[in-house]
């Protein structure tokens, strides 16, 4: 199986460039759902005329529906959901776990793939989004050549990769970090990118580095193709519904190029010119291969510039042209054509994939007066396909001595060859579609409300245990705060107490819990993460926290984000904090309204007594139901909880 080339198309242009250059699929987005809420993107109407368009040539087309859904908006959901059944597209990009089940409650007969927003980096979770229905993931893009390698060994279903485009600097699916800064939320298609803004590196007091500390460079993997090959990877991904058709043409031309080259002769060098190529359509000073080649650390990093070049690069002129530039792609063809003397014209297309045509005109030829037309002269005419996605393999005609024919009648039987042809190739079966409403349920209010802990460290733990509440690890690497709708809660109940996600505000929270009987709880204390990263900014200075957490960023409001790592020395991952702790004590009541079941207090980096008297306060607030007073002002934060996102 040849591997496939999977192309960003953000507008109809977009989309024409990555088919023309070569793409063997494309990715696009709706107006909702998709998590590039800033491309242009596709109506329901657009997504069926680029899907016809795409089939045509034999592309298929993903569409990313990889935003988290808020209960509220299943039944939009469910229409969108819908219009992607009818028009017929090749697969659903999908984020949300509860969205999973309601695309397979309603259309079942659609493809999932799993987002690279779900973060997934181990043969296990590919296991279970297997058993779940999904039938390709695209993984984290974080994971080195090793890790890819093992799981396309263990998964059941296809693996895809990003190859080539911007990278985040926090696990996919994991960022808080606009979401809280500015109430724009990434997972929700909405990031504003406070990754791409300056950064002071702390240590202590002391300023370490100034610069775009979380700004990675652009990733290409043009050199791994033969390697991805090998381990059985299905799809490589091409980043960039954002960007220009100029760039789509760009990349996906010399991606094609050498995926050819590899089919034709194995593995072969990327030329120095096609490099430039790439790095003239767009790079971020220079381009790296620090995840897949486990060389993290600065080197990943653009710190002097987060911004691109390329964008300059091109005029407007040759946009326009790799976008208009239709029909360089053919469709190779087999024609045959029959004339007899005193029957119209017979054309039959056939495209080498099984698909057969036959045209038969309206007017019968008749014996020639003066010059009669001859086999050469209806062949001449049957080749003009120069308008047409198709380009002639091989032709057979066959015309009685001495008839004619008009040659309009000619063009027209040729024609409406390849219009059928045409239609035949973009002609799809359409899945069913189920009548699905999520069953409401009457959610008793819990006797007592539980008090729980996360925590970071062993005095945190020992702080906890003291207390007498109950206690767990942090693990933002591996546990999910992407927890939106009744769907989702449901899955993850098997595991225990569900953390609803702390994008939720308390009108959304207790919309959920109209749909479901599982226990749940929400963070309502502590330093949320913002990101949590494969890279360590404190490591890539050389640096290294010894157990000691004095290292944080400041931004250019002089707020200060603690940063904690995880893992041995040199090896560590690290979660960037929010400077403010969310703080709820005082807010008791709104909290207990909810109905849920749990409290949860998130310590990161809290010492022993402070632990011990946030404990004492949300015990007094939530369990004696004291009235506390607000803490001084700008040093705490609500979250979401009065807010939200969009
Ligand atoms: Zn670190």
């Amino acid at each position: 199986m040849a591997i496939e080339l999977l192309a960003p198309a953000g507008n109809g242009a977009a989309v024409r460039a990555a088919v023309q250059s070569g793409a063997d699929a494309v990715y696009i987005g709706g107006k909702s759902f998709g998590a590039r809420r800033a491309a242009q993107n596709f109506t329901a109407d657009e997504i069926k005329e680029q899907t016809d368009y795409c089939h045509l040539y034999g592309v298929k087309v993903h569409v990313t529906v990889n935003t988290l859904v808020k209960q509220r908006e299943i039944g939009e959901l469910q229409t969108f959901v819908k219009e992607l059944n009818d028009a017929r597209v090749d697969a659903l990009i999908v984020q949300d776990l509860g969205a999973a089940e309601i695309i397979k409650n309603t259309c079942p007969d659609l493809t999932l793939h799993a987002s690279t927003q779900m973060s997934v980096t181990t043969a296990d979770e590919v296991k279970e989004l297997a058993r779940l229905g999904f039938s390709r993931v695209v993984l984290a893009r974080e994971l080195s050549r090793g890790e890819i390698e093992n799981i396309c060994r263990m998964s059941p279903i296809e693996i895809e990769v990003f190859v080539h485009g911007a990278i985040c600097q926090c696990y996919s699916g994991k960022c808080l970090m606009s979401s809280i800064l500015g109430g724009r939320s990434g997972n929700r298609g909405s990031c504003a990118q406070p990754c791409r803004l300056p950064y002071e590196l702390c240590e202590g007091h002391k300023s370490l580095k100034n610069g775009y500390l979380l700004s990675p460079k652009d990733m290409a993997l043009i050199d791994e193709l033969g390697t991805l090959k090998r381990m059985g990877v299905t799809s490589l991904k091409i980043e960039g519904r954002l960007k220009r058709a100029e760039y789509v043409s760009a990349v996906v031309g010399v991606y094609r190029k050498y995926l050819d080259l590899l089919e034709e002769h194995g593995d072969t060098k990327v030329t120095k010119e096609d490099m430039q190529i790439l790095t003239d359509a767009f790079s971020r000073s220079g381009f790296t291969d620090g995840y897949f080649k486990n060389k993290l650390g600065a080197d990943m990093m653009s710190y002097a510039s987060p911004s691109g070049t390329g964008d300059t690069k091109y005029t407007r002129d040759i946009e326009e042209r790799c976008a208009e530039n239709a029909n360089v792609r053919k469709i190779g063809v087999d024609i045959t054509g029959t004339l007899k003397l005193g029957s119209p014209l017979e054309v039959n297309f056939s495209d080498g994939e099984g698909r057969r045509v036959r045209a038969v005109g309206t007017l019968k030829s008749e014996k020639a007066v003066n010059a009669p037309l001859g086999a050469d002269r209806l062949k001449a005419q049957l080749l003009k396909l120069g308008s047409t996605p198709f380009l002639c393999r091989d032709i057979s005609v066959t015309a009685d001595k001495g008839v004619t024919l008009p040659i309009k009648e000619i063009n027209a039987v040729r024609r409406k060859a390849a219009e059928m042809l045409a239609d035949v190739r973009v002609k799809r079966e359409k899945g069913r579609v189920n009548d699905y409403a999520v069953p409401s349920c009457e959610r008793e209010t819990p006797a007592k409300i539980e008090l729980a802990a996360y925590v970071t460290t062993d005095e945190q733990r020992r702080a906890a245990e003291e207390a007498g509440i109950k206690v767990e690890r942090f693990r933002p690497f591996s546990g999910t705060l992407n927890v939106c709708n009744s769907l989702t809660v449901d899955y993850l109940s098997k595991n225990g107490v569900v953390t609803l996600s702390p994008e939720l505000n308390l009108r959304e929270i207790e919309e959920l819990l109209r749909y479901t009987n599982a226990e749940t709880e929400v963070i309502a204390y502590g330093r949320m993460p913002l990101m949590v990263m494969k890279n360590c900014p404190v490591n890539a200075q050389g640096k290294c926290q010894n157990g000691k957490q004095v290292y944080s960023l400041r931004d250019r409001k002089r707020r200060v984000m603690p940063i904690i790592c995880e893992g041995e020395r040199g090896k560590c991952k690290a979660v960037l904090l929010n400077s403010v702790p969310i703080y709820m004590a005082d807010k008791a009541e709104d909290i207990k309204r909810l109905k849920i079941n749990c409290v949860r207090l998130l310590f990161t980096v809290e010492n022993f007594s402070q632990c011990v008297k946030i404990i004492d306060e949300y015990k007094r607030a939530f369990a004696d139901g004291e009235k506390l007073d607000a803490p001084p002002e700008n040093t705490f934060t609500r979250g979401h909880f009065y807010r939200g996102v969009t």
